[in-house]
């Protein structure tokens, strides 16, 4: 059998040598740009009347650097003005930050992204055509040569939108000069922040957003139409600028201008959006061909799976946290909880229940989050109690840092408020180190004020005590469906 096999791919090789024009020699699809004929080891194809094409090809044509990140299975392409993001079978694209449906999902086909061919002309600012006679796709800069302003994904009537907010303060935060403080009023829902790592930039778009007349500091309409911070001596920073995006005079950009590239956080409270430098880097991408790896089987069922749950007591030792009006000190009663938490958790089969501290000794924030990665923890939780100078602040609020955390806060917020009786504050957004440098979903909560006299009388109360490690543990097995 083998040898037959053998002996009849030679026959056909040798046909191929003896006749090279037959086959589909004559009807291989190709890709021009501006008439030259591009370099590609994939030609475009055709899905749903839809012609796909290699990206990272044209793009590289075009100037453009294509960065393939294998960890998060999604391809990369930017220049100075724009970057464009794709994850793999998904038809929504992120062109500087800001989704764009492309009618079909880029797919890997011999090992390339393929898009389809009316996206790329769109978001590259090339005029395209395809020849099905000659199964050719010509692409043509634009004579001006400059990138075509993005184009919204729901293109308007042309009736000007409204902005929805206005920013009125950009500076440094008084007390951490690695925050960048933006400040508005109105509603802003920032587009994806992106940086730029040949030359070290961030951006990040503020759609339907103007800049008030009182912006500080203050904003000068002239030519340029920007305005920027003046930045001394910094570690990472050397500008922030910011101006109506040029052709999109909607969007409102703010640039950092970098020293070298620092990993960042961008978190949007109502009202105040900061952005964080100097938090640790994602990892390279790699500048290597696309390669599909098959899907993980995971079908969502937990089985009979054990899983890691860290309980942080917040502080300790020589920090005691908030001292209450009564002078409870908030490390005892983190411990007091988390102590409680650990018991109740050490009753369920499915968890293993661990402790960054379990007495009055103190870790850094930095060692707290380092034992839970080093455990590969599926669980963090840090407990803590609030305080505030105004002696009124009174309430209960849990914290999430990154997105993938933000269910696990909701549902234990949810067991939380019943427990402590106390105002809701509701589940909200921080970068506090525990929760950001952990690497599985982590929430922080802050059962309530010891600054304030009431919430603290109920705080030091042993039945509600019980009632919130029991609160917290239902969270987690709610989260972990385990209940
Ligand atoms: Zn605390």
């Amino acid at each position: 059998m083998m040898k037959k096999l053998v002996s009849l791919l030679l026959t056909l090789s040798v046909m191929f040598i003896l006749f090279p024009g037959t086959g589909q020699a004559s009807t291989v699809p190709k890709i021009l740009l501006d008439g030259k004929e591009l370099a590609s080891d994939v030609e475009p194809t055709i899905v749903n009347n839809n012609t796909l094409v290699p990206i990272s090809i044209i793009a590289g044509g075009l100037n453009y650097q294509a960065v393939w990140n294998k960890d998060s299975r999604t391809v990369g392409i930017h220049n100075n003005d724009t970057q464009i993001v794709l994850a793999i079978n998904d038809s929504k694209a992120l062109v500087n930050g800001q989704e764009v449906e492309m009618g079909e999902p880029a797919r890997i086909i011999s090992g390339r992204t393929m898009v389809p061919l009316r996206f790329v002309g769109e978001q590259l600012g090339l005029e395209v055509s395809w020849d099905n006679a000659k199964k050719e796709a010509s692409l043509f800069s634009k004579q001006d040569g400059n990138p075509l302003p993005v184009t919204p994904p729901n293109p308007g009537d042309g009736t000007e939108t409204q902005p929805s907010g206005a920013l009125n303060y950009i500076a440094l935060h008084e007390l951490d000069p690695n925050t960048i403080v933006i400040r508005y009023s109105g509603d802003i829902v920032p587009n994806q922040a992106f940086s730029l790592t040949d030359t070290d930039r961030i951006v990040l778009d503020l759609p339907n957003t103007a800049f008030a007349d009182d912006i500080y500091p203050s904003f000068p309409l002239n030519d340029s139409k920007q305005g920027s911070l003046d930045i001394e001596s910094h570690e990472f920073l050397q500008k922030v600028r910011f101006a109506p995006l040029q052709g999109k005079e909607s969007t409102a950009r703010v640039v950092l201008d970098l020293y070298k590239p620092v990993g960042y956080t961008v978190t949007n409270n109502p009202g105040e959006i900061t952005i964080q430098l100097g938090t640790e880097l994602p990892k390279p991408p790699e500048e290597v061909k696309e390669e599909p790896v098959p899907d993980k089987g995971n079908n969502g069922n937990n089985g009979g799976k054990v899983f890691k749950v860290v309980i942080d007591a917040g502080h300790g030792d020589h920090d005691s946290g908030a001292v209450g009006v009564n002078k409870t000190k908030e490390k005892d009663f983190n411990l007091a909880i988390a102590l409680r938490v650990k018991k109740l958790l050490d009753q369920e089969p499915n968890i293993e229940a661990y402790m960054t501290r379990s007495d009055d000794s103190y870790l850094t924030l930095d060692n707290r989050a380092k034992y839970a990665n080093d455990l590969k923890a599926d669980v963090f939780m840090s407990i803590h109690a609030n305080s505030f100078t105004k002696p009124s602040a009174n309430g209960t609020e849990t914290y999430y840092s990154r997105s993938d955390s933000k269910a696990l806060a909701e549902v234990v917020h949810k067991h939380l408020i019943k427990a402590t009786g106390l105002a809701d504050r509701k589940v909200k957004q921080a970068g506090y180190v525990v929760i950001k440098k952990t690497t599985m979903p982590a929430i922080l909560v802050e059962s309530g004020f010891l600054s304030n006299a009431g919430d603290e009388s109920v705080l030091n109360q042993e039945a509600v005590r019980d009632r919130i490690a029991a609160a917290l543990v239902a969270g987690i097995k709610e989260f972990l469906k385990l209940s």
